[in-house]
This record gives structure tokens, sequence and C-alpha cells, in this order.
């Protein structure tokens, strides 16, 4: 999967198919979408429209949590598929763990009939505590490829990257740029993007890619677009990584995974 793709959380269908289409051209091969953010169809327009053979490109969507058990997923997945107007996607995802309703064990099940058929060629989660990941993989055959979380430099996520790296399951990036709130104006960051004559966001992403995560950044400007994929081309050292890493402090933007049962 590549490392670097486009979230559209957030983005309204048709500015959807606008801003993945700009992604599209920017370089941008993966894209992350889900059933709640109304923008399947949307992103699967662009794909088609690109022009770009469907094996060059990455698209991740993910099962809401009202569709989570066995036979709702599976509906769900085939309504998924058509709003994206595609054969297969390349990676899906358990969007929420959904604790309350105990049913991530059954959905996962289909997940991996899904996976057997063909029709996801990888499939995954996202916002699962270490404790929701250990009971996944004590019960079910599969190892989820990815779990995507919420981390960026204020939540660096220590405790389930280590466990990730434990079972082989790759740590995915949710909100990476913070969502823009604050943390791209922390004196530090500037100062290491000053340094390297970037963006304090181009800073944040090459942290997140040499630490090992993937990451789905957002943006609907243009030109963040395509700043946000240039960041291939330059290198933190040891003492930038260890300022970055100095700024976690453990605090969420997103819910709480243990106590998110949202349907
Ligand atoms: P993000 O961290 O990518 O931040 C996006 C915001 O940052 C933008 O709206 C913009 O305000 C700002 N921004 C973007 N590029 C910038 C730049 N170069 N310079 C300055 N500001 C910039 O936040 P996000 O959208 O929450 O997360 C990214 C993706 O992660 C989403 O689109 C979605 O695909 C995924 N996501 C998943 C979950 C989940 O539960 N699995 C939850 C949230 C987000």
């Amino acid at each position: 999967m590549p490392q670097l793709g486009f979230g559209v959380w957030q983005v309204p269908d048709d500015e959807a198919a606008k801003a993945v289409a700009t992604a599209l051209e920017a370089g941008y091969r993966s894209i992350d979408t889900a059933a709640i953010y109304e923008n399947e169809r949307g992103t699967g327009k662009a794909v088609a429209a690109s022009g770009i053979a469907r094996e060059e490109l990455f698209v991740t969507t993910k099962l809401w949590n009202s569709e989570q058990g066995h036979d709702a997923t599976l509906r769900a997945f085939d309504a998924s598929l058509e709003r994206l107007g595609l054969d297969y996607v390349d990676l899906y995802l358990i969007h929420w763990p959904v604790p309350a309703k105990d049913a991530y064990v059954d959905s996962y099940r289909a997940f991996e009939k899904i996976l057997a058929d063909g029709r996801a060629k990888a499939i995954g989660v996202s916002n699962f505590l270490p404790e929701h990941l250990r009971r996944l993989t004590d019960e079910t055959s599969v190892v989820p490829a990815v779990n995507q979380i919420e981390l960026h430099p204020q939540l660096a996520q220590a405790e389930s990257r280590a466990l990730h790296a434990e079972l082989g399951v790759a740590t995915e990036a949710w909100s990476p740029l913070g969502q823009g709130r604050g943390l791209l104006d922390v004196p530090a960051l500037v100062a290491i993007a000053r340094k390297h004559e970037r963006t304090p966001a181009q800073v944040v992403l090459r942290w997140h890619l040499q630490l090992g995560n993937v990451v789905i950044p957002k943006s609907v400007t243009p030109s963040r677009i395509r700043e946000n994929i240039e960041v291939f081309d330059f290198e933190l050292d040891a003492e930038d990584i260890a300022a970055i890493a100095a700024l976690d402090e453990g605090r969420r933007l997103g819910p709480d995974p243990a106590h998110f049962n949202m349907a």
C-alpha cells in the first residue's frame, strides 16, 4: 500500500470528486473514504475519470458502525462497492470497534469471506485499542493488514504502535496533521520547518513516514494537496525527531474508541 494517501473525511460528495481528481493529478495513488463520509460516489467518479489503471490505485473504504454484524456487513460491503463503481477495494476497514455492540468479531468473519472472494484485496480495522486487536487476533484467522488510528505528534500512540509491530499490523495515521488545528503553529515544528525550508505540514508528514506510519492527509485546497505529497526529498535528523517526540501529550482530538458507540 502506498505510504502516503489522500483522505476525504468531511468533503461533500461533489467536492470529493474534484479533490480526488486534483490528488490523482498531483500523484497520489491511494484514497481513503468510508461509507459514513457519504462521498464514495464522488470518489468513484474521480477514480473512473482519471484514466489511471485500476491496479495502480489503492482504494480504502470502511464499514459503518450501524452495519456491524455478519450479514449486515456483507450487505454494506455490496452497497459500498456499488457506490464506488468498483469490482473490488484494496482495503476494507471496520471503522470503529463499538464495544457496546460487541459485533466486531462477527463483522470481521464477514470481512474474511469478502477477502477470500477477492472483493477486498486486504482487510483491517480502525480505531481498535490494543484490547480489541488482541481479541480479534485470538478469535479470527486473518491478521488485520492495518489499524487506522488517530495519530499525530500530540498523540503518538506508542502502545498501539508497539503492538502493531508485534502482530505485523501496519499503523495508519488518521488526522496525521492534527486536523491543522494549532499543531502546525507549534514553535518547535515551525523551527524545524525553517531549518529544512519546508512547511510545518511537510515536517509532520515526513515525521510519520520516517516512523513507518501510513498517512492520509486531507485538504481540498489544490496547493496544499500538492504540498502534502512533496515529502519524499528531504529527511529529518535525530534531533528533529526527538524534538517532535517531545510534543506527545496523549491528547485525542477525536472520540475515545473505548466509549464511542455511535450507531
Ligand atoms: P488532517 O490531520 O489530515 O488535517 C486536515 C486539515 O488540515 C485540513 O482540513 C486543513 O484545514 C489542514 N491542512 C491540510 N493540509 C495542510 C497544509 N499543507 N498546510 C496547512 N494546513 C493544512 O485531518 P483529517 O481530515 O481529520 O484526517 C485525514 C483523513 O483521515 C481523513 O480525511 C479521513 O480519510 C481519515 N480519518 C479517519 C478517521 C477514522 O475514524 N478512521 C477519523 C478521522 C479521519
